[in-house]
């Protein structure tokens, strides 16, 4: 099948529905009131995947990859893939981020819902079904509450080249860790005085299964339980748990959890022959995480560049955020493919940040209109109007929505004699190479007519400050002949009459370096002061009624979008998504 090449998470789920191995597992509807499933019927679902964020900081590209592999595949299979707030760890998780993580699915076209069932869950639903779970361990000799210090139990775990030494509280009967630990949930301890522990392998050479951390004391409300919690469950206890009582099939994880896959397959073999969770379990797989390069893909490190300032918030456009890629004018089309073209791998993956902008292109050439925009305006005054044209004060021109769609219909804009070009088309003493409007130089101006520079003045400081020329007779683009005449450039221009002022926002990366958060220097002293120029000049009045998020061809200029927060019909402000050619300056 081309549109779906061959990897290993195609095959792993090829393989389980070749074997049936998941044919009879039990759905009893969700699972949040923790789990019925052997009164369920069989699970109409050959395939559940899970995509499950933590609720502290908004989704980012990387996180885009995540969401094509679990939503992609179970669509691509027939199954269903589940949206869950992964919010185990009350302090730095919010509402506002849940409610985030929703939109931003949503709007990458994804959905979770599967017949009447919306399969968006929490995991903070299943913190009963957790902790029961956990007395049952601890009644089974499997876990103990130990009462060393973080410090003492840190150094007693050991490390790749020395096993661990036991906690003297590892041995101590299993009424008295289940004791402690029914104190523990009813708040009779402080944070950080006791855990409670699985009980597993001190020598292990996977550090994951010596003896780790299943839940800690942490006096703090949780966004959704309150203060109903005052221990939580750590990542590596909570969330097989929470993929097995999803009925999760294959549990797709990146790669920096390899090590937790041994203690995914012990916890839940355990769970199920204490009857507390269904066989087969869930297995966990893992990929590479995706990289871009000139940018950051880490919560912490893009909340750090939100708090301290270096950006106007989540979805600052030169962020690699969804919401700042949205906004910028990244299409949820153009995103999907880039992550899909991507593929999964065993290996963590560097992106050229250039792949992500060339996605943009190829979605949007065929759908974005065109339109003529003056990004730095200099007055250019047509001498000879009222000989070629009398007492108009505007010629009508016109030119295609799209060059390759005439059905798509025609702008309509005005020609007048006082115009807007840009500074970069125009240079008085021209430079070797410079072709386009000179002294002395013919150019057409676009949909328009032919001009001849005639001359130009100089403010105080010495730059030029308006321009003269001359028409060309009978050049009108579309008269018969107008193509005879020779010229050493096309350029695009917007008349005075009917130009509107925009505030256009020209993008660079956030970081000049292409990994920055690899080097030895602090990932915020390379931020590129001048990733953003806001620049006053003119858009075609086609342009005047645009909404926000209406994305535009300004030709010559690169793509550009309305932007989502700040666009108005009467003041108009345009990011520049991307420029039209990868290496395209200014
Ligand atoms: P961050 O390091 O940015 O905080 P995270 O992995 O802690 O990311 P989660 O909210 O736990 O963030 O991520 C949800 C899912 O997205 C997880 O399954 C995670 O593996 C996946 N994911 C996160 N970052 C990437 C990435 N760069 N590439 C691919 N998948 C990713
Ligand atoms: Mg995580
Ligand atoms: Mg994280």
């Amino acid at each position: 099948d081309p549109e779906h090449p061959p990897h290993f998470l195609r095959a792993a789920i090829e393989r389980d529905l070749a074997d049936g191995t998941y044919a009879a597992r039990r759905w009893a509807g969700s699972p949040g009131d923790a789990v019925h499933h052997a009164s369920g019927d069989r699970d109409p679902m050959p395939v559940r995947t899970r995509f499950p964020p933590e609720p502290n900081g908004h989704l980012h590209i990387g996180h885009a990859k995540s969401i094509g592999l679990n939503f992609g595949l179970a669509r691509e299979f027939g199954g269903v893939c589940h949206l869950r707030m992964d919010d185990t760890n009350p302090e730095k998780e919010e509402q506002a981020y849940v409610e985030g993580i929703v939109e931003m699915v949503r709007w990458l076209g994804w959905n979770w819902g599967a017949g009447d069932t919306q399969h968006l869950y929490h995991a903070s639903d299943y913190f009963e079904f957790m902790y029961r779970a956990a007395e049952a361990l601890v009644s089974d000799g499997l876990a103990y509450v130990d009462e060393q210090s973080g410090d003492e139990l840190r150094a007693s775990r050991g490390d790749y080249a020395s096993a661990g030494v036991a906690s003297p509280w590892r041995d101590r009967p299993r009424e008295e860790s289940l004791a402690r630990l029914r104190e523990m949930r009813k708040g009779r301890h402080p944070d950080g005085s006791m855990v409670l522990r699985a009980r597993i392998d001190l020598a292990s050479p996977n550090l994951q299964l010596r003896d780790p951390v299943l839940y800690r004391i942490r006096h703090v409300p949780h966004h959704r339980t309150g203060s109903a919690w005052c221990i939580y469950p750590a990542y590596i206890y909570a969330h097989p748990i929470e993929d097995a009582l999803e009925c999760i099939t294959h549990s797709i994880a990146t790669l920096e959890f390899v090590e937790h896959g041994a203690f995914y397959d012990w916890l839940l073999a355990h769970l199920v022959r204490l009857g507390l969770v269904q066989a087969p379990p869930p297995r966990q797989y893992e990929f590479g995480r995706l990289n871009l390069t000139r940018t950051v893909t880490s919560k912490r490190k893009l909340k750090a560049l939100v708090d301290e300032g270096f950006v106007d918030g989540w979805d600052d456009p030169r962020l690699p955020t969804l919401a700042g890629l949205r906004r910028r004018g990244f299409t949820a089309a153009a995103v999907r493919n880039f992550v899909e073209a991507t593929g999964a791998s065993r290996h963590a993956a560097w992106v050229p940040y250039e792949a992500l902008e060339q996605a943009l292109r190829d979605d949007l050439d065929e759908r974005a209109p065109r339109a003529m925009a003056v990004i730095n305006p200099l007055p250019l005054d047509l001498q000879n109007w009222a000989e070629e044209f009398g007492t108009l004060t505007s010629v009508p021109c016109t030119a295609p929505v799209h060059p390759m769609h005439p059905q798509r219909g025609l702008r309509h804009f005005g020609l007048g004699p006082r115009l807007w070009i840009d500074r970069a088309d125009f240079e008085a003493e021209p430079s070797k190479g410079f072709r386009r409007l000179a002294p002395g130089r013919r150019v057409r101006l676009k949909y328009g007519l032919i001009v001849e520079c005639t001359g130009f003045q100089r403010a105080a400081g010495g730059e030029v400050e308006s321009v003269q020329a001359r028409i060309v007779p009978g050049s009108r683009s579309g008269t018969p002949g107008a193509d005879a005449h020779k010229v050493s450039a096309t350029i695009t221009w917007l008349a005075q009459h009917d130009a509107v002022a925009a505030e256009l926002h020209l993008l660079e990366p956030l970081f000049g370096v292409e990994r920055p958060d690899e080097g030895e220097a602090d990932f915020r002293s390379l931020v590129n002061p001048d990733s953003r120029r806001i620049a006053r000049g003119f858009v075609e009045p086609t342009l005047a009624t645009a909404g926000p998020g209406h994305h535009v061809q300004l030709e010559r200029l690169g793509y550009f979008v309305a932007d989502l927060h700040r666009h108005r019909a009467g003041t108009p402000v345009f990011n520049r998504s991307t420029a039209l050619r990868s290496s395209l300056p200014g």
